[in-house]
């Protein structure tokens, strides 16, 4: 079998060099031919040597997921369906701005979490994504799109619950930001997770690690338990608490999602607690109204409770923004990705 080499580290490239009677300095150029110049044939990393190349050819190759279909939305977003190497597909939305990009990549394939409102729910969790799976996803949409700002934000945020899947996807998150490699700071790439407390936890021991979103999504208990599950295990008090205790960077905040689902959380009551809940937090709050999934018995927000669930955060002193929704023609936006083959005819 040839050896994988997208996925590894600096390190881990300078040992397989030496591991080759290579120089270490090889391990080091391989690292840059590949996440700095983004090569992906060895035929082109002319910086190697031709006896390098050649062996690299006979015994280590370098899979990108396969771009199964591109989906363009009205409004810019591009939903990629990427097939892995053994045929399972996840989702990568490419979404361009005027000074820059964000890429919102899926950290496993479907997700086990099981909350209610979620379309990658009812996909169950298929599997874990490898670290150069979840890096891989930004390189294959890198590679096709030319076109593009410097300057890119990366949200994990796609299918899966990251921090249940947290080797590989801290690994993918310094692979992204080794200054050596693709370069994207630390602090342009965020984790969202529904509220794994271990994994919240064992992410503020870090030195290196994404900024954090907490899905929130409810203000009681009681609310919480009925729209995500996994709430039961790591009720609201426990997260909240781990929030107040979280290492915060210079100029960081936490921030928090909440699904505004029509008559169901949207009223001014919630947006009471939410703002008695993370006072004295340094957070910032992203109200996202609901996006349709077709089946689920809930409804997008009115315009107007969501204006006025906005108003009441903000005169209650949180930083309260909408998450304007993006790509929702072709179920590209939050909550919408089942890996849904939109071109093809509606069954019948
Ligand atoms: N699994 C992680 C990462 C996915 S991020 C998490 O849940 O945080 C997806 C975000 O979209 C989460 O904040 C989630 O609460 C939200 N979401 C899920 N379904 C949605 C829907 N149908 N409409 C709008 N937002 C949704
Ligand atoms: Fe999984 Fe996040 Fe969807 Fe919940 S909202 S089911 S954790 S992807």
């Amino acid at each position: 079998m040839p050896t994988e080499l997208l996925g590894l580290t600096l390190d881990e490239l300078r040992r397989l060099a030496a591991a080759w009677g290579e120089p270490a300095y090889r391990g080091q150029q391989l690292f840059h031919a590949l996440y700095a110049e983004r090569r992906f044939a060895f035929a082109r990393m002319t910086n190697l040597s031709h006896s390098l190349r050649e062996r690299l050819e006979r015994e280590a190759c370098i899979t990108l997921p396969a771009l199964q279909q591109r989906y363009t939305s009205a409004d810019g977003t591009v939903r990629y369906l990427l097939r892995l190497a053994d045929g399972k597909t996840v989702e990568t939305v490419w979404m361009p701005e005027a000074r820059r990009q964000t890429l919102c990549l899926s950290t496993q394939a479907g997700c086990a979490v099981d909350c209610h409102f979620c379309a990658t729910a009812q996909l169950g969790l298929v599997r874990n994504l490898t670290a150069g799976e979840i890096v891989g996803q930004a390189l294959a949409v890198l590679a096709d799109q030319p076109r593009r700002r410097s300057n890119t934000n990366i949200v994990l945020m796609g299918q899966g619950e990251p921090l249940l899947n947290y080797d590989a996807t801290l690994k993918a998150v310094r692979l992204f930001a080794d200054p050596k490699g693709m370069a994207i700071p630390l602090l342009k790439i965020t984790l969202s997770t529904s509220g794994i407390l271990p994994g919240i936890r064992r992410l503020a021991g870090e030195e290196r690690r994404p900024k954090l979103a907490l899905s929130l999504n409810a203000t009681t208990d009681a609310q919480r338990d009925a729209l995500m599950p996994i709430n039961r295990k790591y009720p609201l008090g426990e997260l909240l608490a781990a929030c107040r205790d979280y290492p915060l960077r210079a100029r960081e905040r936490l921030t928090f999602e909440y699904v505004l689902l029509g008559g169901v959380n949207d009223t001014p009551e919630d947006a009471r607690r939410l703002v008695a809940l993370t006072r004295g937090l340094r957070a910032k709050i992203n109200l996202i109204p609901w996006n349709a999934v077709p089946g689920l018995p809930y409804g997008a927000p009115a315009d107007e409770a969501v204006a006025t669930f906005q108003r009441i955060l903000r005169r209650g002193g949180c930083l309260a923004f909408i998450r304007r929704s993006r790509g929702q023609d072709v179920a590209a936006a939050c909550g919408q990705l089942a890996s849904l083959d939109t071109s093809a005819p509606p069954a019948t």
